[in-house]
């Protein structure tokens, strides 16, 4: 594939070798630095740190500074970052809040350039083109999904359907009628929306010309992902981000879909141990740090995601040496104690996607029950199923309350629902209901 016309769109940057990017990192990082001096923030950090930016001469280096975190970011007044004057901020966006208190971006008029350019090459990777229309099922507003690859799939020149999240049957009627072929869409509620096709009559491998998802913004399984794939006959990209590194288009899956390529000319990552903050070997899972490399408004350095996944070595099979990551598992506080046991929701998350007849929804509820923990998992079933005989009924949550407990090591209580019953989020799902903390009076 390698050199083919066409077939990159940055193709001087995509496909420089891994010495290359490291040089190219070195560089970029110094001129970050030397920004990061003019911000209020940064003078300070690097003060109490005793870093001396103009001394650092290897990417190594950049370990002389701690870390930050969400906490970081909310301890101190946002305009401290800026090494721009106001002036030169043309928009603000803001995390979604799932953990706390939201934090906030300032980009100026190139960050918003250099993150759709970005955004392109990572559509233009998995085989959006021009001719396509893309369907942005994503949240628009503060929320980065939305407007993130809006401008990038414009800047692609494919026909952007700026659709927003929710009201289903209207994005079902949007994608017939204009003949959406690529929807970027959060992964549960395009396993939901297959529900609202089914009401409608409708099946979307039939009935839509879909042959592209970009799928994200939440943690899922790859059971998750074939069941989309299967049932809307297309083929789903996984694709991450975070408000704190612009949004959507920090890593992204290539063809072959075998981990998230990082774009490494504009993020350094670093996989560390959350404990120690040591870095952890290739293919050892730790927590994602990064550094943006070309953030001009505000800049960050050695930002801690929460998000653990793996990385992996070598050269992908694309051509590329951007270092690729494993799925990402989860948040380090996304995992739940139950019984003295940790668990991921994607753990239970796999085990059900791969049973028959296991619908479109299902939730984690944990619960007192006079002095015991009890760990419930609620399922929605196949309308097929739920209609049909009890006793397989009976002898599917037998099945899934046997699996998990082979995965997860503690036995919940499963129980079956009809289908629709669950609540829905027309943004990131909620698949943990904590009703223990309830408890405490507070
Ligand atoms: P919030 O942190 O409030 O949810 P963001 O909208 O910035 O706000 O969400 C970014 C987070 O979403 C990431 O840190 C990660 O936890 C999750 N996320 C984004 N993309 C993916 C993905 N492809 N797989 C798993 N998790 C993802
Ligand atoms: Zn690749």
């Amino acid at each position: 594939m390698r050199g083919e016309k066409g077939e990159f769109w940055d193709p001087e940057v995509e496909l420089l070798s891994a010495e290359e990017i490291r040089g190219l990192q070195l560089r970029r990082l110094k001129e970050t630095l030397r920004r990061c001096a003019r911000s209020p923030f940064y003078r300070r950090w690097f003060r109490e740190a005793g870093f001396d930016p103009e001394s650092l001469n290897s990417l190594g280096g950049l370990r002389a500074l701690p870390p930050m975190d969400k906490d970081t970011l909310r301890s101190v007044e946002p305009w401290e970052f800026l090494t721009v004057p106001r002036e030169e901020i043309v928009r603000m966006h803001s995390s979604s809040g799932t953990t706390g208190r939201a934090t906030v971006i300032f980009h100026t008029w190139k960050d918003i350039q250099a993150w759709t350019e970005l955004g392109a090459r990572c559509l233009y990777m998995t085989g959006v083109r021009r001719s396509d229309v893309f369907q942005n099922m994503m949240g628009y507003g503060l929320f980065t999904g939305g407007l993130g690859f809006h401008y990038a799939a414009e800047r692609l020149g494919a026909m952007v359907i700026p659709s927003g999240s929710g009201n289903s049957r209207r994005q079902i009627y949007l994608m017939r009628e204009f003949g959406t072929t690529v929807v970027h869409v959060i992964p549960s509620y395009a396993l939901y929306l297959l529900d609202v096709f089914s009401d409608m009559g409708l099946d979307p491998r039939k009935d839509t010309r879909l042959r592209i998802a970009l799928i994200g913004a939440e943690p899922h399984t790859e059971d998750l992902r074939r069941r989309l794939e299967e049932a809307y006959g297309l083929r789903a990209f996984n694709s991450y981000g975070l408000s704190e590194m612009s949004g959507p288009g920090v890593a992204f899956e290539c063809p072959f879909q075998d981990g998230m390529h990082v774009w490494e000319d504009a993020f350094i990552m670093e996989v560390l141990d959350p404990d120690t903050l040591e870095p952890v070997p290739d293919g050892e899972e730790g927590e994602l740090v990064f550094t943006t490399l070309h953030r001009e408004g505000m800049p960050l350095l050695r930002y801690r995601t929460r998000d653990l996944a793996c990385a992996y070595p070598g050269r992908c099979r694309c051509g590329r040496w951007h270092r690729r990551i494993s799925r990402i598992k989860g948040r380090s506080d996304d995992m739940f104690i139950v019984k003295g046991v940790n668990v991921f929701p994607m753990q239970v998350e796999k085990v059900l996607l791969q049973s028959m007849g296991v619908g479109t929804n299902y939730q984690i509820l944990l619960e007192m029950v006079g002095n015991r923990e009890e760990m419930r998992v609620r399922v929605e079933v196949t309308d097929e199923l739920w209609r049909g005989d009890v006793r397989e009924l009976k002898s599917l949550q037998k099945r899934i309350t046997a699996a998990l407990r082979d995965e997860i090591l503690v036995t919940p209580v499963v129980e079956l629902v009809e289908p629709g019953s669950l609540p829905r989020s027309e943004g990131k799902a909620v698949r943990v209901v904590d009703m223990r903390k309830d408890l405490g009076g507070e």
